[in-house]
């Protein structure tokens, strides 16, 4: 008998999001990082901001902090943010915006509620992901790249079950726009009930999805995943198939992710995630003495 390669990925894993605050005080449901969970090469932070329904001067963001040795992706789906950098970038996220920000050797940056969507309140609801940057990328120069909602390619299926929004990476023949340091797949998935999709996903990477809303059927198994669940596959074949059921009382709305393991030693503290405790010290007093840079309004 020939033993033949599985080209369907298995559910390796289901995590639930816990609730953190983070910034001002602005709460996230996070299913990484945890105790349990630290990371997930290449990724080292998911966070769901809201959905929320703010009051108006309500809203909460992070004032000024640092980054350095990976990139951070904010992707606005309700809501409008602010972004001011130490590299002298002001930027405006509205609801399909994405920011792909890469830190580098050093950024520091606002994220802050739009003024005008702060004093009249309304919906707030965002993504934020952090990729770690490899050994060699750590001290690049920053990079910030902000794609407005309608330059991010979307696609759909034939008869319209399925739409994607390619963030990085390409699905149903359309490739992202925008540039990342190492392979990566971000895809924004909508399944209308009894929809299935099969993405193909090369075995070498880490792949996870994230609902947003509704629930789901993942991998060979049709396990269940619902809104806040993070759902690990395997790296036991390429294919990912994801499915709404047909009795389904509301679309599927997902996020899949992947991307190349980097396989390095992982020293995080708070804003700074290095290789070596060394680079961490460094990271800190580079920080402490202006080296990062501050943020000119
Ligand atoms: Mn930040």
């Amino acid at each position: 008998m020939t033993v033949q390669a599985q080209p369907l990925r298995t559910v390796a894993g289901i995590v639930n999001s816990v609730e953190t605050l983070e910034g001002a005080g602005f709460l996230v449901r996070r299913p990484f990082p945890k105790s349990s969970f630290s990371e997930f090469d290449p990724f080292l932070l998911l966070d769901e901001l809201g959905p929320i329904d703010l009051k108006p001067n309500q809203a909460k963001g992070a004032p000024d902090h640092p980054h350095r040795g990976f990139e951070t992706v904010t992707y606005i789906l309700d809501g409008r943010l602010e972004h001011q950098d130490s590299e002298g970038h002001t930027g405006h996220l509205n609801p399909g915006d994405v920011q792909w920000m890469t830190a580098g050797a050093g950024v520091v940056h606002s994220e802050m509620p739009e003024a005008e969507f702060t004093r009249t309140g309304g919906r707030l609801h965002g993504i934020q992901l952090w990729v770690n940057l490899p050994q060699r990328d750590k001290m690049i120069p920053p990079r910030y790249q902000e794609i407005p909602a309608a330059q991010i390619p979307v696609a759909q299926t034939e008869d319209g079950s399925v739409t994607v929004r390619v963030i990085a990476g390409e699905a149903l023949d359309t490739k992202a726009v925008i540039k990342t340091r190492t392979p990566i797949v971000y895809l924004h998935f909508t399944l209308q009930p009894g929809a299935t999709i099969v993405q193909s996903v090369p075995q070498e990477y880490n792949a996870f999805a994230y609902v947003l809303e509704g629930s789901g059927l993942f991998g060979t198994a049709q396990e269940r995943g619902e809104d806040g669940q993070m759902i690990i596959f395997a790296q036991d074949g390429e294919d990912v198939t994801i499915a709404n059921a047909a009795d389904a009382q509301q679309p599927l709305d997902l996020l899949l992710i992947a991307g190349v393991p980097l396989n390095e030693p992982v020293v995080r503290y708070g804003p700074f995630v290095m290789n070596t405790k060394a680079e961490i010290i460094q990271a800190i007093d580079d920080y402490r003495n202006g080296r990062m840079g501050k943020i000119h309004a």
